[in-house]
């Protein structure tokens, strides 16, 4: 007999939403090698909800996520896990095309200067996703963990998977501590981690490649800044938003090949982004207030991956979420958890084709 019927590797968004909507309906528990669950990418995001972000395949699952993230069930958290700012996707040459069924509308340059005061000359045009939305990724990360414990899942952090083991039906899963764990089913949920994990339980890797991501936040000589819209480039070169009054998040929108790791900002990129954001607007930098980085894992055709591994039996994959694991994760764990569970879809996800995220694809 064994301890779980289904154990996750993982206690980041991923992890812990698809654990939330299983756990009433198997025994469950979550093992996270940090001290928190969040410590990596899910703690490090920029926090927005962008529907035309990674394509037409990914913007099922967020178009899917929106509603529940607008207004979440009053026993899931008790305030709408959104706020609406918009992006503004400037140009200094052609609209950039978003996936169909987009609301979007053109921004010519004189509506441009107000929304974005100081916007230097050659950014003639933008498109505006009025939709897009800063996303209370610390509320959502931890109502799911709550639900995850209600619905009776056992939440085991300083828990790192080292083996893996097929026997007999089960997973004999190794800890580095030395101990022992049972369960049918084997969730990878470790972010970047994610095919290390899969080596460690003898499952051929999908190639999912973690690329580090540099966010930095500055004080600038500019009010007004807080309901700045998301202004993002139409080549994808950066991104920054309103913070405070006078603080800004930026990114260059880099992609850094790196392995799994404790991802740190190397200077370089944050000097790559303020020059970039300098060539943007004329408000003077007066501080560096913050930077961080953290990992963005991709598939290799940059589609998340969920469900059963069809030359593993009873491991599931839950990776690949890339830059879009925070505002797909009510859809994504949804739909992962019809697989898991071998169940019909919730019916906001019914629609939803899981072919495309299947790791079938790579086999
Ligand atoms: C700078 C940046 C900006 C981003 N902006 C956005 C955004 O605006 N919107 C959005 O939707 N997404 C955004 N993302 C992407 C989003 O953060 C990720 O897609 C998401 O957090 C991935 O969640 P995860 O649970 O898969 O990974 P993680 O949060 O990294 O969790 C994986 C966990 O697995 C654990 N683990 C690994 N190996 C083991 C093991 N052997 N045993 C036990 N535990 C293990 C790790 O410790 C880790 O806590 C951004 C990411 C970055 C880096």
């Amino acid at each position: 007999m064994s301890d779980f019927d289904v154990l996750i590797v993982g206690g980041g968004i991923a992890g812990a939403s698809l654990g939330a909507e299983v756990a009433a309906n198997r025994s469950t528990c979550l093992i996270e090698a940090e001290s928190h669950c969040g410590f990596h990418s899910t703690g490090r995001s920029a926090a927005f909800w962008l529907e035309s972000y990674g394509g037409a395949v990914v913007a099922q699952l967020s178009t899917a996520s929106r509603a529940f993230l607008a207004s979440p069930p009053a026993d899931f958290v008790d305030h709408g896990l959104l706020r609406t700012r918009g992006d503004l996707h400037i140009t200094r040459g052609e609209l950039p095309e978003l996936p169909a069924g987009i609301e979007a509308r053109v921004i010519e340059r004189a509506e441009l200067e107000r929304m974005v005061p100081g916007i230097r000359p050659e950014w003639g045009r933008g498109l505006l996703e009025p939709s897009c939305a800063d996303i209370d990724v610390a509320a959502l990360h931890s109502a799911y963990l709550r639900q995850f414990r209600i619905g009776g899942g056992e939440i085991r952090t300083d828990s790192r998977l080292a083996s893996a083991e097929r026997r007999g039906g089960d997973w004999v899963v190794g800890l580095d501590d030395g101990s022992k764990l049972t369960a049918s089913i084997l969730v990878d949920a470790a972010g970047a981690w994610a095919d290390s994990v899969a080596e460690a339980a003898g499952v051929q890797p999908l190639g999912i490649e973690p690329k580090r991501r540099t966010m930095v936040q500055l004080r600038v000589g500019q009010s007004g800044l807080r309901d700045l819209p998301l202004v993002d480039d139409s080549e994808g070169t950066f991104y920054f938003k309103g913070e405070g009054e006078r603080t800004i998040w930026l990114s260059p929108h880099d992609e850094i090949e790196t392995g799994p790791c404790d991802a740190a900002p190397e200077e370089i990129d944050v000097a790559i982004a303020i020059d970039r954001f300098e060539k943007v607007v004329d408000w003077p930098i007066e501080a560096v207030e913050r930077k961080w980085a953290g990992l963005r894992s991709f598939a290799p055709d940059r589609v998340p991956v969920y469900g059963f591994d069809p030359s593993a039996p009873g491991f599931f994959w839950c990776a690949g979420q890339g830059g879009f694991g925070i505002q797909t994760a009510p859809a994504a764990a949804k739909m992962a958890a019809s697989l898991l569970l071998e169940t019909e879809p919730d019916s906001t996800v019914a629609h939803i084709d899981p072919a495309p995220f299947s790791p079938a694809r790579f086999r």
